[in-house]
C-alpha cells in the first residue's frame, strides 16, 4: 500500500495530466448529461454547464497552459456535440464560439497570471458577472444568432437571449463550484460529517417545491441554500444551486412543477422563469458571500493585530501600565511580574503612587500634574517597591492618551523599565570620576597647580616645618580690578591675562621648595616653605614687578595696566595651629592691600609664637612706589 507521502508526490508528478483528463471527462458528461434532461422544446438549454467548467480550470491555471486546457477542451465539446446529434460542420461552429465565449471571460478576469479568482471579494465578483457571464456569452451569442437566423430563419432576439442565459447561468453556477473542487476547499470532510444534513435538507425542500405544482413555493429555497453557504461555502452552495438546477430543468422541461405546470405561460418563457429564479439564487449566494468575506477579512485582520499586540505585551521586559489621570492604574501586562515580583491583577485598580519610594512620590506626582494640565509626557525615574519590599530603580515613560472621539485626555500611559544596571553603573561612574578628579592637580586653565594640590602641599610643608621648627611663608595674590577687566575685555581676554599672571609667578618663583597654585578665580597663591618674612616681601614685590612688566593694558585700573595686590604672611607652625591661620592671616593682610589702594604688598607681622599672643595683626605696610611708564 503507497504511504501517504507518496500517494502526495503521484498525485503532484501527474497533476497537468490528470487536470487535462479531468477537463476532458467533465465537460464531455456534462454536454452528454445536460443534453440528456435538458432541452426546452425550442431546444435551447436552460443551463449550459461545460463553459463554466472550463473557465474555472482557466482561472486557475497560468496563462501559459491556456491552449493545451482549450485544445483538450475543444476536442471534448466538439465529440461531446457529435453524440448528441450535432453535425460536424456544426459542432465546429458551436463550439469554436464557446471558445471565443470562456476566452473573453478569461481574458479579462485572469490578466496576469498570479490573478486567482476570488469570489468572497466584491470587485471580483461585480467583474465576474459582468465580464464572464454577460460579456462572453454575448459576444459569443451573436454570430450564433446571425448564422441560426440565416440557417434556419429562427427568431434573432430569442436566439440570442437563450444563448446568453443558459451560457450565463452556467457560467455564474458552475465556475465557483469548480474553483472549490479544484482548490481543494471541497474535500472538507470534517465539516462535511456535521454538516450534511444542511445538503439533505436543502435537496429535499427543493424537490418538495418542485413537486408542488399547486402553489408557488419555490422561495423556501433561499433561506436553505444560505444556511449551507454559512455553514459549509460558497463552494457546496453553488454546487447545491447545480442541483436546484438540475431538479428544476428536469420538473420544468417535463412540464411539472409551479413553472413547469403554469397554465397561462408559453413554453420558452417558463424556461426564462426556471433561469432568472436560479440567477436570483446565485446572486443573492453572491452577494452573502462577500458581505461575508470582507467581515470575515476585517476579522482576520484584527485578530492578526490582537495577536501581534498580544505577542509584544506578554513578551515584553517592560511593563506597560494604562491608567487614568488620578493615578490609578487600570491595565497592568504582565511584563511586570518579571520586573516587580507582583502578579498584574494585584496591582489593578490600585493607585501607582502606592508602590512608590516615599521620596520619590513628588516627582511622580508633579509629572502626573504636568499630565493633567496638557503636557503630553516625558520620562520619569524613580524606586518601586518590589512585592519582597525591596525598592528598585525603574525608569517610566509617562504618555498621555485621549479619548479618540474628543481628544480630551483621559488617561496615561506608562512604559516602567528595570533601570537598576544602569543606575548602578551611573554611580559605579560617578565615584570613578571623583577617584579621577581627586588625581587632578593641575588647573586646566593656567596649567599651574591647582586648589587640591596648594592644600596638599601646604599641609605637607606645614608638618615638615612643624618637625623642623621652621617658617613657612604663604603669599595670596588678587588680580586688581579683574571684574572691570573682564566687562571691558570679555572672558577669553580675562582668562588669557590670567594665564600671564600665572606665568609671571612661576617666572620669579625658582626654588625647588615653591610652589605656585592657582587659589581660585582670579587668585593665586604661592607657598613658600623655610622662607621668613623679608624673603616673602621680595619674592611679593617681584611677582608685583613682573606682571607690571607684562603691561597688560587695562582701562578700569588706575595704572592702565594689569597689576596685582599681594599679602603675605609668615609662620612657625606650632601644636594646635593650622595651615588654615596661615592662610588666614594671608588673607587679611590681601584685604588690607586692597584697602590701602591695590597694586602692593602688604605683609602680616605674624608673631613666631601664635598660642601666646591672642591677636596676630600687627599689620605693616609696604607702600609700592606708583608705577610710571619705564
Ligand atoms: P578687586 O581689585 O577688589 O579684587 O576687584 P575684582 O574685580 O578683581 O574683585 P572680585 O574678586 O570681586 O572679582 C573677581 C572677578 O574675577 C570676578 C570674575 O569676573 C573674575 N574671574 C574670576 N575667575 C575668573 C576666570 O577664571 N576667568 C576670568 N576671565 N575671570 C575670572
Ligand atoms: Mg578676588
Ligand atoms: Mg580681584
Amino acid at each position: 500500500m503507497p504511504t501517504n507521502a507518496a500517494t502526495t508526490r503521484w498525485w503532484h508528478t501527474h497533476a497537468f495530466a490528470l487536470r487535462l483528463a479531468g477537463i476532458f471527462l467533465t465537460v464531455m458528461l456534462s454536454i452528454l448529461w445536460v443534453a440528456s434532461f435538458d432541452r426546452t422544446p425550442t431546444g435551447a438549454n436552460i443551463i449550459w454547464l461545460s463553459n463554466g467548467l472550463v473557465l474555472a480550470y482557466l482561472l486557475l491555471a497560468p496563462r501559459w497552459r491556456w491552449p493545451q486546457y482549450l485544445a483538450v477542451a475543444f476536442a471534448s465539446m466538439f465529440l461531446g456535440s457529435i453524440f448528441i446529434g450535432e453535425t460536424p460542420g456544426m459542432s465546429l461552429i458551436y463550439n469554436a464560439l464557446n471558445v471565443l465565449e470562456i476566452l473573453v471571460g478569461a481574458l479579462l478576469l485572469k490578466r496576469k497570471s498570479t490573478e486567482l479568482p476570488h469570489f468572497t471579494d466584491g470587485g471580483f465578483v461585480f467583474r465576474f458577472i459582468g465580464l464572464a457571464c454577460l460579456l462572453g456569452p454575448s459576444i459569443a451569442a451573436i454570430p450564433f444568432g446571425i448564422f441560426r437566423h440565416l440557417a434556419n430563419h429562427e427568431d434573432f432576439l430569442n436566439t440570442i437571449l437563450g444563448w446568453i442565459s443558459g451560457d450565463g447561468l452556467g457560467i455564474a453556477v458552475v465556475t465557483p463550484t469548480i474553483v472549490a473542487i479544484l482548490e481543494n476547499r471541497m474535500r472538507n470532510a470534517y465539516l462535511l460529517r456535521k454538516k450534511w444534513l444542511y445538503l439533505v435538507m436543502l435537496l429535499a425542500v427543493t424537490v418538495i417545491s418542485f413537486q408542488i405544482a399547486s402553489a408557488p413555493l419555490l422561495f423556501v429555497v433561499f433561506p436553505f441554500l444560505v444556511l449551507v453557504l454559512m455553514q459549509i461555502d460558497l463552494g457546496w452552495a453553488a454546487l447545491s444551486t447545480l442541483a436546484v438546477a438540475v431538479i428544476g430543468s428536469w420538473y420544468t422541461v417535463h412540464g411539472r412543477g409551479p413553472i413547469g405546470a403554469a397554465p397561462h405561460i408559453g413554453h420558452q418563457w417558463k424556461a426564462a422563469i426556471l433561469q432568472l429564479y436560479l440567477a436570483a439564487l446565485m446572486f443573492t449566494l453572491y452577494a452573502i458571500s462577500v458581505v461575508f468575506g470582507n467581515l470575515r477579512k476585517t476579522q482576520s485582520e484584527l485578530r492578526k493585530i490582537a495577536a501581534l499586540h498580544r505577542l509584544v505585551v506578554d513578551n515584553s521586559r517592560d511593563a506597560i501600565i494604562l491608567g487614568d489621570l488620578d493615578g490609578m492604574q487600570n491595565y497592568i501586562s504582565p511584563g511586570v511580574r518579571l520586573l516587580t515580583g507582583w502578579e498584574p491583577r494585584e496591582l489593578a485598580n490600585r493607585e501607582i503612587r502606592e508602590l512608590i519610594h516615599p521620596s520619590d512620590i513628588s516627582e511622580f506626582e508633579m509629572a502626573m500634574r504636568a499630565l493633567r494640565a496638557g503636557s503630553e509626557g516625558g520620562t520619569l525615574e524613580y524606586r518601586t517597591r518590589r512585592r519582597d519590599g525591596e525598592y528598585i530603580w525603574v525608569e517610566g515613560s509617562l504618555r498621555v492618551y485621549r479619548d479618540p472621539g474628543t481628544g480630551i485626555p483621559i488617561g496615561f500611559l506608562n512604559l516602567v523599565r528595570d533601570i537598576t544596571e544602569r543606575k548602578r553603573s551611573e554611580e559605579n561612574l560617578q565615584s570613578a570620576y571623583r577617584a579621577m578628579e581627586s588625581l587632578v592637580v593641575v588647573d586646566a586653565l593656567t596649567g599651574i597647580s591647582n586648589r587640591r594640590r596648594f592644600d596638599e602641599s601646604l599641609a605637607t610643608e606645614w608638618r615638615r616645618a612643624l618637625r623642623d621648627g621652621e617658617k613657612v611663608s604663604l603669599l595670596l595674590i588678587d588680580a586688581d580690578h579683574f571684574k572691570r577687566y573682564n566687562d571691558t575685555y570679555g572672558h577669553v581676554r580675562g582668562d588669557s591675562c590670567l594665564k600671564q599672571i600665572a606665568e609671571a609667578a612661576l617666572d620669579v618663583v625658582l626654588r625647588p621648595g615653591d610652589l605656585v597654585a592657582r587659589y581660585g578665580g582670579e587668585e593665586f597663591a604661592v607657598v613658600l616653605p623655610g622662607t621668613d618674612d623679608m624673603g616673602a616681601k621680595a619674592v611679593a614685590e617681584d611677582i608685583c614687578q613682573a606682571v607690571r612688566n607684562r603691561r597688560l593694558p587695562h582701562e578700569g585700573n588706575a595704572p592702565g595696566i594689569v597689576t596685582v595686590s599681594i599679602g603675605c604672611a609668615t609662620i612657625v607652625p606650632q601644636r594646635g595651629k593650622s595651615p588654615q591661620d596661615l592662610i588666614e592671616a594671608a588673607d587679611q593682610a590681601l584685604y588690607r592691600a586692597k584697602g590701602r589702594g591695590r597694586n602692593r604688598v602688604v605683609v602680616a607681622g605674624v608673631p613666631s609664637r601664635l598660642e601666646t599672643i591672642e591677636l596676630p595683626v600687627e599689620v605693616h605696610e609696604v607702600r609700592q612706589e606708583e608705577h610710571g611708564n619705564g
